[in-house]
């Protein structure tokens, strides 16, 4: 009997949902695999290397890298497992990684062809879906994204670390209290293209709806595990408006006491201005949304839709709501001048945020990693690029500013992220 192991190693400090579903989808079709969040508990690579399969979720930038030096050592330790990866930074290195690091990578959805992988490697000769295998430019056969709606699993939450063990430092400082934080998504993907997004990478616009009576089962067994606070992880709450706000309104009915945050743009704030009260209401106490810079080059580059007319009276709304707005800046992208960080000290002045605005937004720089859209962009072209395995650095076309940034730049807090949103 062969054995495997799903090993999650980072999801932006939540216990990993993604890591989880994948794993309900194996459970609940009769494979026996363990589980281990490394980034609660650690790995020994000693008791890692005897399984036969290792299954890795790699939802995140950061979990790229992490997974690829965990890859790495257990191949030095001589470890023979085949190694599976999936997720959103799988799905978009999928033809790199595969042969290189990983035997295995899913590319998309993970439920069905996870399942569809182990069933064949348990003697299955049914077709493996969507994932690339052993360095093979294509997967032996491929399902479109929009086949696998209704697929999402609910995770299997108890198979993971207690919520206590995951603290978001962030959302304390935010609510100016400490609560014990989960998060869930009524949806993955984003209809949106904003040009330098990876959920853009991934799904190309399309969005999958998560099962509403599945979604309210996950959130009792997180109350059950004593969520106080809950995070939407959807890259965009507003997916779906209506069912979003009936969700809301539903997972309130039945658990009052709970307070939420979620992540939206600011087109989606001034379309629902007038249900920001509800909002609050209904316990919603942070919204996060990307203001990019407040210069309008820079939100045309990155197809906001928005102008900086718009930044300001979404702040104005959102303030006069009684949420708090965490606001999340690209503050070193190509489109910056010298001259644009004073203006954006005064935007900051001009819509009272001087103290709203998290420390480590002042040192958010564009990332460009393999596979963005803004790879096209003819600003971008003209600019000196380095060649990183899984991204470019990227050389701003006036020194100066990049000597900002480097000043900008501080030394890194345990348990604290330097990241703009849950998705990246
Ligand atoms: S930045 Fe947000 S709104 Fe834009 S594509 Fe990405 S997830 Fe969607």
């Amino acid at each position: 009997m062969s054995s495997s192991i799903l090993v999650s190693i980072f999801e932006g400090g939540y216990q990993p949902i993604n890591a989880l579903t994948g794993l309900a989808a194996l459970r609940n079709a009769g494979h026996d695999t363990d589980f281990l969040d490394a980034y609660v508990e650690g790995y020994d690579i000693d008791r890692l290397k005897d399984y036969d399969t290792i299954i890795l979720p790699v939802p995140l930038f950061d979990s790229l890298n992490s997974a690829i030096r965990l890859c790495k050592e257990l191949d030095d330790a001589g470890c023979t497992a085949d190694k599976v990866m999936f997720g959103q930074y799988a799905t978009i290195n999928a033809k790199y990684l595969t042969g290189r690091y990983a035997d295995h990578v899913v590319s998309g959805e993970w439920e069905v062809p996870l399942v569809s992988l182990m069933d064949r490697k348990a003697g299955s000769d049914k077709p493996v879906i969507n994932v690339y295998s052993n360095g093979r430019k294509t997967p032996e056969q491929t399902m479109q994204m929009l086949k696998l709606r209704g697929t999402m699993a609910k995770p299997m939450r108890q198979s993971a670390p207690n919520l206590s063990k995951y603290p978001q430092p962030h959302l304390t400082t935010l609510m100016g209290e400490e609560k014990i934080v989960g998060g869930l998504e009524l949806t993955r993907g984003c209809h949106h293209k904003c040009t330098y997004c990876s959920v853009f990478s991934a799904y190309d616009g399309k969005v999958l709806l998560g099962d509403i009576a599945q979604i309210q089962d996950d959130v009792d067994a997180l109350v059950d595990q004593g969520m106080e606070h809950m995070t939407f992880i959807d890259a965009e709450f507003f997916n779906a408006t209506r069912r979003s706000f009936d969700a809301l309104a539903q997972i309130h009915k039945r658990h009052p006491a709970l307070t939420f945050d979620f992540t939206t743009r600011v087109d989606h704030i001034l379309e629902n201005n007038d249900r920001l009260g509800e909002l609050y209401d209904h316990g919603v106490r942070v919204i996060t949304s990307a203001l990019e810079f407040p210069k309008n080059e820079v939100l045309q580059q990155v197809r906001k839709e928005v102008d900086v007319d718009d930044l300001k009276e979404a702040v104005r709304l959102v303030q006069n709501s009684g949420i708090t707005l965490n606001p999340t800046f690209i503050m070193f992208n190509p489109w910056v001048t010298l001259e644009d960080f004073p203006r954006f000290h005064d935007f900051l002045v001009e819509t009272g945020m001087e103290d709203a605005v998290d420390p480590v937004q002042f040192e958010t720089r564009l990332h460009l990693y393999k596979g963005s859209p803004l790879l096209k962009n003819e600003t971008i072209k003209a600019l000196r690029l380095e060649e990183q395995e899984f991204h470019y650095d990227w050389f701003h076309s006036d020194e100066r500013v990049d000597e900002l940034f480097r000043a900008s730049v501080t030394p890194a807090v345990e348990g604290e992220f330097k990241r703009c949103c849950l998705k990246c």
